[in-house]
């Protein structure tokens, strides 16, 4: 008999496990476990009655480094090269980046000269930060909050109005609570290995080997900043889930996990409430704070690290506007949290993705709502409902692009707890989670948004790794 791998989770993290698992010369039987009826995790896309396409999660995947290439070799692999819609670097989407402050939008600067110019909403040219950047000697500390190492880099401004909005556009998080180590490792690494973010940046990382095919090679000579799928990024988690069946892995739906034992033989019992799998090894993607609660006694101290990485929550008000005009063209505008608590931001998807506003075409934003605003209103057990996230939005849409009339079509969904938070001595929590897998020998390895990355790339990429360590071969080949 050859090893069963069960696999936790059918999010893109677990789908990308599964998937590695399956491709290898001599695959074990693998078995994909996923609580919900429906597979995808947070990638979900939906459609309106006119055709559009509104995405409740992602929406957006950047083909940029070795991980880009990477999910866009698995997105040829798939066959779904003639379903991809880029974002070309010429476009206004790849280009305009904006603030909301002090009640107004102030394009990001982009470029050199953009350096040189003065451009609110910050007092003088961003110059000034990058030069005060390059004279800063490197801190000393094994982690520091975004806020504190940005302040130190770049100095106040930058670090409560551009970095502070880049926590919450990402992370939904406080860039007082959340850690530059673990949130932004290339700009901590940049800082540990040159001394500088920009020397880092300049001087680059070394390129190792990176995959090859034609939607790279297109990618890279139009200089993509994003892409999607024409019927929406849950198209990816579909055709996974086709490509897994046809390769024999057994994929079950809506079959919560609720306990995990481990057998006298070394091996795992998967407890399904009225059924039972058995396991020579796990894969976890599931959230570290639900897998916490599943583990038995002798994994005390894993659960305990694990419980301790906690997650946001965020309201994704999908709009949609018969004849509303932006008043610019970029990829959205993000809002730091000294000018709205509550708003994090709004994405103008039918600037990125006009071939998904559906006929005839309307204009969709996303509004995202999350931030102290609403951990405030969690914390006090106030009623959430879709009436007062689609008042908010719509209120934002109004004065922050002056879109004043009724959408013509509304989307309201709260993801509770959906994106982790690596607060400061994120690093230590996984280091003690590997020691003690290590140290135990459990046949268990950890993927998924809850460890090092959250976008969809840093997922895909975890089911990878932790698919090669299963497999015993190299993760980085
Ligand atoms: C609103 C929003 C917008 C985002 N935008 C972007 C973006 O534009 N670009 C980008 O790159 N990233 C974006 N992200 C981040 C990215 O989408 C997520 O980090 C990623 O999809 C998480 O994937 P995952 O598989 O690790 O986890 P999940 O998607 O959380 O999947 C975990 C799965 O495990 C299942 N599960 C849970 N408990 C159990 C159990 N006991 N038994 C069995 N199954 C269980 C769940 O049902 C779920 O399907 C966004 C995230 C959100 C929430």
């Amino acid at each position: 008999m050859g090893r069963t791998v069960v696999v936790l989770g059918g999010g893109i993290s677990g789908l990308a496990a599964s998937y590695h698992l399956s491709r290898a010369p001599c695959p074990p039987k693998v078995v994909l476990v996923e609580g919900s009826e429906r597979l995808g995790g947070w990638i979900r896309s939906v459609r309106g009655p006119d055709g559009a396409v509104f995405e409740l999660g992602p929406r957006g995947i950047r083909p940029a480094g070795v991980l880009g290439a990477r999910t866009l070799l698995m997105v040829s692999e798939l066959g779904l090269d003639s379903e991809v819609l880029p974002v070309r670097g010429d476009h206004a989407a790849a280009q305009n980046r904006f603030l909301y402050v002090g009640g107004a939008l102030h394009a990001l600067p982009s470029g050199f000269r953009g350096l040189l110019r003065p451009s609110p909403p910050f007092s003088k040219p961003l110059f000034w930060a990058g030069l005060k950047e390059l004279t800063t000697p490197r801190g000393k500390d094994p982690d520091e909050t975004v806020h504190s190492f940005a302040q130190r880099r770049l100095g106040p401004e930058v670090a409560s109005l551009a970095m502070d909005s880049l926590c919450r556009g990402v992370f939904a998080g406080n860039s007082r609570e959340l850690s530059i180590r673990s949130c932004f490792p290339s700009l901590f690494q940049a800082e540990q290995t040159h001394r500088s973010i920009l020397l880092g940046l300049l001087l680059g990382a070394g390129r190792g080997p990176q995959p090859d095919s034609a939607l790279i090679r297109q990618a890279r000579a139009e200089r993509w900043s994003q892409w999607s799928l024409r019927e929406g990024l849950e198209t990816l988690p579909q055709a996974l889930n086709t490509h897994l069946t046809s390769r024999g892995v057994s994929v079950l739906r809506g079959q919560p996990v609720c306990g995990l034992s481990l057998e006298a033989e070394g091996c795992w019992k998967v407890s399904l409430g009225d059924s039972n799998l058995e396991a020579d090894h796990i894969i976890s993607a599931i959230p570290a704070s639900v897998l916490s609660k599943l583990l038995p006694a002798e994994a005390a101290p894993l659960a305990r690290a694990l419980s301790t990485i906690t997650a946001v929550s965020v309201a994704v008000v999908n709009l949609q506007y018969r004849g509303g005009r932006l008043p610019v063209q970029g990829f959205g505008h993000l809002v730091p949290s000294s000018e709205d608590p509550g708003i994090l931001g709004i994405v103008y998807d039918s600037v990125a993705f006009p071939e998904q506003d559906g006929s005839p075409p309307g204009l969709r934003v996303t509004v995202m709502l999350g931030g102290s605003w609403l951990r405030t209103l969690e914390a006090r057990g106030s009623v959430l409902s879709q009436e007062l996230f689609q008042k908010e939005a719509e209120k934002a849409a109004a004065t922050q692009l002056g879109l004043k009339e009724p959408p013509s079509h509304c989307l309201v969904h709260l993801h509770k707890n959906c994106i982790p938070q690596y607060t400061l001595g994120h690093w230590q929590k996984l280091e003690s989670a590997t020691q003690f897998l290590a140290a135990q020998k459990l046949p268990l390895t950890l993927a998924g948004a809850s460890y090092e990355g959250v976008a969809v790339n840093d997922c895909i990429e975890s089911g990878r790794q932790a698919a090669a360590r299963v497999l015993g071969t190299e993760p980085n080949s």
